[in-house]
C-alpha cells in the first residue's frame, strides 16, 4: 500500500493528520500523531470433535484398503469421486495415505460397507477375529 500522503513509499505505519488517521511511510508519520498499528489476527475456527471421532483411529492402512475396495467394485478414481460427490484430488490424495475428514471416513465406511475406524481402546487389547475362525464352509457363497 502507497502512502497516503506522499504516494511515493510503501506505507507501513499509521498516523492521524488532522483527525484523519491513514496508511503513512516512515517520513510522513511525523506529520502526524502516530497510531499504534492495527493488528488483524486470523479468526481461529472451533471445530469440536465428536465422541466418536476421539475414540476412534483410522486403521493405519486405510489407503490401501480403499483402493483395493475401489477396484473391486470396478470403478476408477474419478467415477468414486463422483458417486462421493467429491473432487478427484481428495481421493487421490486419501490413496496416497492422506487421513480425511471424519465426515469422509463414515462416507467411505459407508459406501465400500467397511470399517475404517478402529477403537482406540482395543488396541492395545489383542482381538479375536470371528473372521479367523471361519472354516472353508463358511466362506463359499452357496447359491
Ligand atoms: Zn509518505
Amino acid at each position: 500500500m502507497d502512502c497516503e500522503l506522499c504516494g511515493r513509499r510503501n506505507a507501513d505505519r499509521r498516523a492521524e493528520v488532522e483527525g484523519v488517521s491513514l496508511n503513512v511511510c516512515n517520513d510522513c508519520v511525523s506529520l502526524g500523531k502516530e497510531m499504534p498499528k492495527v493488528e488483524i489476527r486470523p479468526v481461529k475456527r472451533f471445530v469440536p470433535k465428536l465422541p466418536e471421532e476421539l475414540s476412534q483411529n483410522i486403521r493405519p492402512d486405510f489407503a490401501l484398503v480403499i483402493r483395493r475396495e475401489r477396484e473391486k467394485r470396478k470403478l476408477t478414481q474419478e467415477k468414486l469421486a463422483k458417486k462421493l460427490n467429491e473432487k478427484l484430488s481428495i481421493i487421490r490424495r486419501i490413496e496416497e495415505g492422506w487421513e480425511p475428514p471424519f465426515v469422509l471416513i463414515k462416507k467411505l465406511e459407508k459406501f465400500f460397507d467397511i470399517k475404517l475406524l478402529e477403537d482406540i481402546s482395543e488396541e492395545s487389547t489383542p482381538r479375536t477375529s470371528k473372521r479367523e475362525n471361519l472354516t472353508i464352509g463358511d466362506v463359499v457363497e452357496i447359491n
